[in-house]
């Protein structure tokens, strides 16, 4: 329980830690402004924009090593990188010495400084580094690959890009629980519960006891990353969110019509219906009773885990019935 609870603080609010200061619609306003102001001078579509600099939040709030983010945008220049790597004044370079050491800073605010610690400098200064490549996919892409040199982070930068163009805003955190209400349906917290089926695994999230032919929904705005047959979860489907959770669901009965992977799903969405497949060849049914096995991983770009999504789903379940009674 309590290790749930700290993934539940980690990950349910990325925009905690100026919560006092700014509302979470304020930052996400103010940092779309900000997106469009770059789009207008440089060309670069807001939403790759819009990536970067979630894609660098997210890492800063799961990393020790570097500060937490602080302002509007949350992306982090090493203060040698900003100020050029020979020049001598690294703490508070000024603008012509940045350009004669070839730093990464420039003034994007218009106010003479190139400031290490002002949203739009920072963000300027990303955008100035986009532009010595380009502005189309294939040269975004060449450009975060040679300032990440990681396959994976520029895959989900591009990701959240895709996310954002389609959606046409920032606030892409609302969840649904995956069962309609209207349904019967049961469940309870099996976290860590041991499986005899395979061998000795534990049980890594919460089974969803409903009849066959249920309907089953996205529960976030995600991009579908898996879809197919696995002996322990028979018909499965895999979905990663902005915030590069996945969620996992499985023992389908069967899928939604046109459903594949590559597709941009939102909360609420059909993706399948509850059935009892798995635990053997492709086909196998009814080796348990019907139920949605529902599970939650986090990606830190280094490593996976599973944590418990019963709160998660119970969070789902008592906003969704607030909802419906607006
Ligand atoms: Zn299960």
């Amino acid at each position: 329980m309590t290790c749930s609870l700290i993934f539940f603080l980690l990950f349910a609010s990325p925009n905690i830690s100026f919560g006092k200061e700014m509302s979470e619609e304020e930052a996400y306003q103010k940092r779309m402004e900000l997106y469009k102001r770059v789009e207008l001078t440089t060309q670069i579509p807001w939403y790759y924009i819009a990536a970067v600099d979630h894609y660098e939040r997210s890492i800063r709030f799961v990393r020790k090593d570097i500060p937490k983010p602080g302002g509007i945008t949350g992306i982090y220049i090493k203060p040698v990188q900003w100020a050029g790597w020979l020049n001598p004044n690294q703490t508070n370079p000024s603008l012509p010495s940045i350009e004669l050491f070839n730093g990464f800073g420039i003034d994007g605010n218009g106010d003479g400084k190139a400031n290490m610690n002002d949203d739009e400098d920072i963000i300027y200064s990303f955008a100035n580094y986009i532009l010595k490549y380009g502005i189309d996919e294939d040269h975004f892409r060449i450009a975060l690959w040679n300032y990440y040199k990681r396959d994976r982070a520029v895959g989900l930068i591009m990701e959240k890009a895709k996310l954002y163009r389609h959606f046409g805003k920032l606030d892409l955190n609302a969840k649904t629980f995956p069962i309609p209400h209207r349904f019967n349906y049961s469940y309870r917290d099996t976290w860590g519960d041991r499986r005899g089926w395979g061998g000795r695994r534990i049980h890594e999230g919460t089974d969803i006891f409903a009849g066959y032919g249920v309907p089953v929904r996205s529960t976030c705005y995600g991009i579908v990353e898996l879809k197919g047959w696995n002996k322990f979860g028979g018909w499965r489907v895999g979905i990663r969110d902005i915030n590069n959770t996945y969620h996992y669901f499985a023992h389908l009965n069967g899928y939604a019509k046109d459903l594949h992977v590559g597709q941009i799903v939102e909360p609420g969405m059909l993706i399948g219906s509850v059935g009892s497949t798995g635990y053997g060849p492709p086909g196998t049914s009814g080796k348990f009773p019907p139920h949605l096995h529902y599970g939650m991983y986090k990606d830190n770009g280094y490593s996976e885990w599973s944590f418990d999504p019963y709160p998660h789903l119970r969070q789902w379940e008592w906003s969704d019935r607030k909802k419906r009674k607006n």
